[in-house]
């Protein structure tokens, strides 16, 4: 029996974590093409603060909002007239992106390029801070026996935004090496296990060694503490002033720059974002002269998510896991990310 109320951690306003409330509202009814999950574990992401805080407007501005885009949970109805590759009860979790569906990118298979109403679950429609989601039910990924709600929580955003970045954008070849930089987001961490999966040799940069070293049981071949030594010299040095193929880069503002004078001649620097600021400052005479390519990627396509699920579930990539916050905790739990003091994921755990 599918309950008329829920749990949820909602808001309704934007501000600081406070504005999270723990109440009841309604469970959604899923509409024609959509599937109902009953949630269990919910993984916290950069954007949720971002939505909470009100640096962009999720839901076009309506309240109460629901956020939560990565999920674990069990499929337990469908719209009318929806058909769904698995039955109820199949344990699911989903890719985020809600694309047009209908826009020249969307039409050649670029969903996460989708130039027209490009949404996320979560952010722009009501996510998994609740008992229960509803989603496009062609959004579902049946998750293999070994995975636990938990780990399908950690996983579609960093997991996804990582092989996409390497593996469709930066087309990461064996033998080569590669920068990672702020090695305990999410993506980094990702990124570190599927950079050896790859058979590609890794360094990467953290502010804190016990980060690093953490790095370092995922996989990195090598790390640098940026606080305490400049990482431009310090990847010169360790290449023999060759520099490495492949950077990875989401931190922006002056890491841009830096990261652009680690590379070989004819490196690729990948870039996913910018936590720190999107202002960058680049010297382009490194560009032309080392025939460097800069490349752009963005979040991931849901075969993306599809051809890791059995390396997840044969244990060869992993997710990190940090703290689990009972859902009434959801504000403590956006304190304590923000706070930064974290390796891998905070999650919520959604009991019923
Ligand atoms: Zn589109």
């Amino acid at each position: 029996m599918i309950p008329e109320k829920m749990k949820a951690a909602i808001f309704e306003k934007y501000g600081d974590p406070d504005v999270l409330r723990y109440t009841d509202i309604s469970v959604p009814k899923p509409q024609r093409g959509e599937a109902l999950v009953k949630v269990h574990a919910v993984g916290l992401n950069g954007y949720d603060l971002m939505a909470r805080a009100g640096r962009y407007k999720p839901n076009k501005g309506k309240f109460p909002h629901v956020l939560g885009g990565d999920f674990g949970g069990e499929l337990v109805a469908l719209g009318p007239e929806t058909d769904c590759d698995f039955p109820i009860g199949t344990r699911v979790t989903s890719w985020w992106i809600l694309p047009c569906r209908r826009c020249e990118q969307c039409m050649a298979g670029h969903h996460n390029r989708c130039a027209r109403d490009y949404r996320y679950l979560g952010a722009h429609e009501h996510g998994a801070y609740a008992q229960y989601v509803k989603l496009p039910a062609d959004h579902l990924i049946q998750l293999p026996s070994n995975v636990s709600y938990e780990t399908a929580a950690a996983f579609p955003n960093a997991f996804g935004t990582a092989w996409h970045m390497l593996i469709d954008r930066g087309r990461l070849q064996a033998g080569e090496t590669v920068l990672v930089n702020s090695a305990s987001s999410g993506v980094s961490m990702a990124a570190i296990q599927i950079c050896k999966l790859a058979g590609a040799y890794v360094y990467t940069s953290s502010s804190a060694d016990w980060k690093l070293q953490k790095a370092k049981e995922l996989g990195a071949d090598e790390t640098i503490n940026y606080n305490e030594t400049d990482f431009v010299d310090e990847i010169m040095k360790r290449t023999n002033k060759r520099g490495v193929d492949v950077v990875v880069e989401h931190v922006g503002g002056d890491f841009l720059d830096k990261s652009i004078r680690c590379l070989t001649r004819g490196g690729r620097l990948i870039t996913v974002g910018g936590t720190k600021s999107y202002d960058c400052n680049i010297a382009v005479n490194y560009i032309f002269h080392k025939e460097l390519q800069i490349i752009g990627s963005n979040s991931a396509t849901k075969h993306d998510l599809e051809v890791m699920m059995p390396l997840l579930d044969s244990g060869k990539l992993k997710t990190v896991v940090d703290r689990v916050f009972p859902l009434q905790e959801a504000a403590e739990a956006h304190r304590y990310l923000e706070s930064a003091k974290q390796f891998g994921k905070v999650l919520l755990r959604v009991d019923h």
